[in-house]
C-alpha cells in the first residue's frame, strides 16, 4: 500500500531487520521514521546480531536466496557496509563421521557455488587435508576424513559492528530512535475498528506513552509472537550456542586470514577479533526451544537464562572441532558463552508481509530462520517493495503472512530443512539453570 513520504512510521526493533528497513525507507525519502529498541543502545543485547561475526557464505541450496545473497554480498563490498565485510573465504566440509544428510548438503552447497557464474571462479575442491593446508596452514589438527570445498566469494561479517554503523547512518538520514526498556520497548500495537476496518493507530511502550503512526513494521527478532501473536506457532524461538576462546595477541594474529571453517557435523568457528582476541565458535545441532505449556509456543526466555552457558552436548562438539583443526586450543577455557535466539519458521523462509486484518498498517519482518544477517543490505528493499507493490500485496509468495491455510507447525517442524542437522530439544530438557517463559 503506497503511503504518503511524510506518514508516521513506527518500526519496533533496532535489530537487523529493523535498521536496515529504517535506513532504506529514510533514503527512499520518508521523513517520519521512528524505531523503538527496547535495549539502551545498538547493538541491543537481545538480538541475534549482536555478536562478533556471521557467515557471508551466498551458495544457498535454493536459487532464490542464492541470487538475494550475490545481491546483498555486492553491498557488503560498497563504501557504507565493506568495513564490516572480510572476505576470508569459506571452507565447507563434513568430517568422517559426518551422516548421509550433512554429505548431501554440503554437496548441494558446493553444487550451488559451482553453478552461479559470478561465484564459480572462486570454488575449489577439498580432498582432505593437504588441500585444506593450502590456504590454512596453520590448521595442524588432523582433520580425519575432512571433504568439500572451498569458496574464495564468502566470508564472514562483523554484525555488532555493522548494526553499530547502520545504527549511525539511519540517525544522520533523520531517523528518531527511542532506545530503553522504557521509552523504547514496546508493551503492544494500538488499534482502532473492527472487522474490516480495522486498523493499527500506533504502539504503547513500557512506560505508558502512545505514539501514534500510520503504518507499524515489527521488527523484533525472536519475540514475534508477543507483539503479533496472530503468527502464533508459525514462528517460533530458536537458540543456538555460541562460545569463544579467548586467545593471546600473537595467537590472533598468528590466525590472521583463516576461512570460516565449518564442519557440517561438528561445528563452525571464525578468524579471531583482532580488538578483542576472541575466537568465535558454534556447534552444529538442531537448536533448543522454550515452548510455552499454556500456548504450545516456543517464546525466548530472559536474559539471564540464556547467558553464561551452553549445554554440555555443544560443549563437547566446539572442543572435538578444536581438537580435529587447532588441537592446542581444545581445552582452553570456553568464555562469553550464551545461546542466541532467533526466529525460526519450518520451512527457513521469511515473513515480510502485512498483518491480515489491520488494513496494511501493519508488517511484519520475520521468521529470519538463522541465516538473515548476510542479507543486512538489502531486508529494507524488501519492505520498500512491499510498500510499493501495486495490488498492494507481497508477490514473493513465499514471504507471504503465513495462517491456518498454510498448516499447523510446531517448533521441532524445521527437522526437514536440510542444512539443519541434529534434533530440536526443549531447554527445560537439559541440565541447564532453572528456565520459565517471559
Ligand atoms: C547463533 C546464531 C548464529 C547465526 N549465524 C548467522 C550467520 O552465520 N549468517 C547469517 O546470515 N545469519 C546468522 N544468524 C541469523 C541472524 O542473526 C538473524 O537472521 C538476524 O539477526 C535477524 O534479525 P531480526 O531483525 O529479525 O532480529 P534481531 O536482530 O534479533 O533484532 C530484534 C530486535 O528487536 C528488539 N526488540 C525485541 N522486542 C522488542 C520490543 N518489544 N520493543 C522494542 N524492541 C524490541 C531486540 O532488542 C532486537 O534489537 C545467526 C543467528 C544466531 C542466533
Amino acid at each position: 500500500m503506497t503511503i504518503p513520504k511524510s506518514s508516521s512510521i513506527a518500526i519496533i526493533g533496532g535489530g537487523t531487520f529493523g535498521l536496515s528497513s529504517a535506513l532504506e525507507l529514510s533514503k527512499q525519502g520518508y521523513t517520519n521514521i521512528t524505531v523503538f529498541e527496547k535495549d539502551g543502545e545498538i547493538p541491543s543485547r537481545w538480538s541475534a546480531a549482536n555478536d562478533l561475526n556471521k557467515i557471508m557464505r551466498a551458495e544457498y541450496e535454493d536459487d532464490f536466496y542464492t541470487d538475494l545473497a550475490i545481491e546483498a554480498t555486492k553491498e557488503w563490498k560498497s563504501a557504507l557496509y565493506a568495513p564490516y565485510f572480510h572476505r576470508v573465504g569459506y571452507l565447507n566440509c563434513v568430517s568422517e563421521k559426518g551422516t548421509q544428510k550433512a554429505v548431501d548438503t554440503m554437496h548441494r552447497f558446493k553444487a550451488a557455488s559451482e553453478k552461479h557464474p559470478e561465484m564459480k571462479p572462486w570454488v575449489s575442491d577439498i580432498g582432505g587435508r593437504d588441500d585444506i593446508r593450502q590456504f590454512a596452514w596453520q590448521f595442524d589438527g588432523a582433520m580425519p576424513g575432512w571433504k568439500g570445498y572451498f569458496n574464495r566469494y564468502d566470508g564472514y561479517v562483523h554484525s555488532a559492528n555493522a548494526l553499530r554503523g547502520i545504527h549511525h547512518a539511519a540517525s544522520a538520514n533523520g531517523v528518531k530512535f527511542f532506545l530503553g526498556e522504557h521509552v523504547g520497548a514496546v508493551q503492544e500495537i494500538t488499534y482502532a475498528g473492527t472487522g474490516p476496518s480495522r486498523m493499527s493507530t500506533g504502539v504503547k511502550t513500557k512506560d505508558g506513552r502512545f505514539h501514534p503512526a500510520s503504518l507499524v513494521i515489527v521488527a523484533v527478532g525472536a519475540a514475534a509472537t508477543y507483539i503479533v501473536p496472530e503468527i502464533g506457532s508459525h514462528v517460533s524461538a530458536k537458540s543456538w550456542s555460541v562460545a569463544h576462546v579467548r586467545l593471546t595477541d600473537d595467537e590472533t594474529a598468528a590466525l590472521r586470514g583463516i576461512p570460516v571453517t565449518y564442519a557440517r557435523d561438528i561445528g563452525f568457528f571464525f578468524e579471531p577479533d583482532p580488538k578483542t582476541n576472541l575466537l568465535k565458535i558454534c556447534p552444529m545441532g538442531g537448536g533448543y526451544i522454550n515452548t510455552n505449556p499454556s500456548t504450545g509456543i516456543s517464546e525466548p526466555p530472559s536474559l539471564d537464562q540464556s547467558r553464561g552457558f551452553v549445554p554440555k552436548e555443544d560443549e563437547l562438539k566446539m572442543r572435538e572441532l578444536l581438537r580435529q583443526t587447532l588441537p592446542y586450543l581444545a581445552d582452553r577455557p570456553l568464555v562469553e558463552k550464551s545461546l542466541c535466539w532467533f526466529a525460526d519458521t519450518n520451512d527457513s523462509d521469511f515473513i515480510i508481509d502485512y498483518v491480515p486484518g489491520t488494513s496494511s498498517s501493519v508488517i511484519l519482518l520475520s521468521g529470519d530462520s538463522g541465516h538473515g544477517f548476510k542479507m543486512f543490505p538489502i531486508v529494507g528493499r524488501w519492505v520498500n517493495n512491499l510498500l510499493n507493490a501495486e495490488d498492494g500485496k507481497q508477490s514473493i509468495s513465499r514471504w507471504r503472512w503465513r495462517d491456518s491455510t498454510s498448516g499447523h507447525t510446531t517448533a521441532t517442524d524445521g527437522d526437514d530443512v536440510s542444512w539443519r542437522i541434529g534434533d530440536v530439544k526443549e531447554l527445560r530438557d537439559l541440565d541447564l539453570p532453572v528456565v520459565s517463559n517471559l
